[in-house]
């Protein structure tokens, strides 16, 4: 049975436990609570970008009709791309199966767990790897304004196929927000809106570190209060509609990189023990 829930309903529910780190697409900078816990600080993907000079990822696509795993590898290589040019870093982007040991998952099919969520990330233990999971749920219907969209393959209806990576940057770069592309696109907002590719540059923000900011205080809680912004200005970390990283992001990008600088200077362990 399909669950319709409201957006601005969706962005107030995060989960918290020891284990998982859970969000939403809610909504700057600020560093997750759990880097303060020494494996999950080891599993994020700019200190496995940085040690390991490479990132292991893998993709489970339940439905291949309408998600396509050739154009959802660009687009997660494309955003991945966005958060290390921020980090100044370029590592390898291996993609493997899902069975091998790896730094991120991303599933995207029907959710189990969360039903009521869009998408989610976590840092969890697989296969006695620390890894970074992100889960798109395709089961979700998602309303606003009284028009409804399911999560969809931004690739499946972007016009330029052909050449997706260098359309999809010059996004970025011209700064084109959600309504003048759905404009340029003939869609409608909402279904640009829940586009993989947009999705996928919130969540792999937590991978990296980074907490959902203001939108509500649930979400807010997750941050890390010794290591986060008073001012909540538009970020992708709090309003998840951009294409592109905004200054606030790139702000956290550079204190996640001070932060573990920090802890790696205070911890000898962090640099004996095998990287997983
Ligand atoms: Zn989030």
């Amino acid at each position: 049975m399909k669950t319709r829930v409201q957006i601005k309903q969706l962005a107030g529910f995060c989960i918290f436990s020891s284990l998982i780190i859970s969000s939403l697409n809610c909504f700057a900078w600020g560093l997750l609570n759990n880097l303060r816990n020494e494996d999950i600080r080891r599993s994020t993907l700019y200190f496995k970008a940085l040690n390991n000079k490479r990132i292991r990822y893998c993709v489970d696509i339940a439905d291949r009709s309408a998600f396509k795993p050739k154009l959802i590898d660009v687009e997660l290589r494309t955003a991945l791309g966005i958060w290390l040019e921020a980090f100044e870093l370029s590592p390898i982007l291996e993609k493997v199966s899902c069975s091998n040991p790896m730094d991120l998952v991303v599933e995207i099919g029907p959710e189990v767990r969360y039903k009521n969520v869009g998408s989610y990330h976590a840092a969890l233990i697989r296969k006695e790897h620390l890894t970074r999971y992100i889960k798109l749920n395709t089961d979700m219907e998602h309303t606003y304004d009284g028009k409804t969209s399911k999560i969809v393959d931004f690739a499946s209806f972007y016009p330029a196929q052909t050449d997706l990576k260098s359309n999809l940057k010059g996004v970025s770069e011209n700064r084109e927000s959600v309504i003048s592309l759905s404009a340029k696109i003939s869609e409608p907002p909402i279904v640009v809106y829940w586009s993989t590719y947009r999705i996928l540059i919130h969540e792999l923000g937590h991978a990296f570190g980074l907490c959902d900011t203001k939108e509500n205080e649930t979400a807010f809680a997750e941050c890390d209060k010794a290591w986060k912004s008073e001012i909540q200005p538009p970020s992708v970390m709090r309003e998840t509609s951009y294409f592109y990283l905004l200054p606030d992001d790139v702000k956290g990008v550079n204190m996640v990189k001070q932060y573990l600088s920090f802890k790696l200077d205070h911890s000898k362990s962090a640099h004996t023990k095998p990287l997983l």
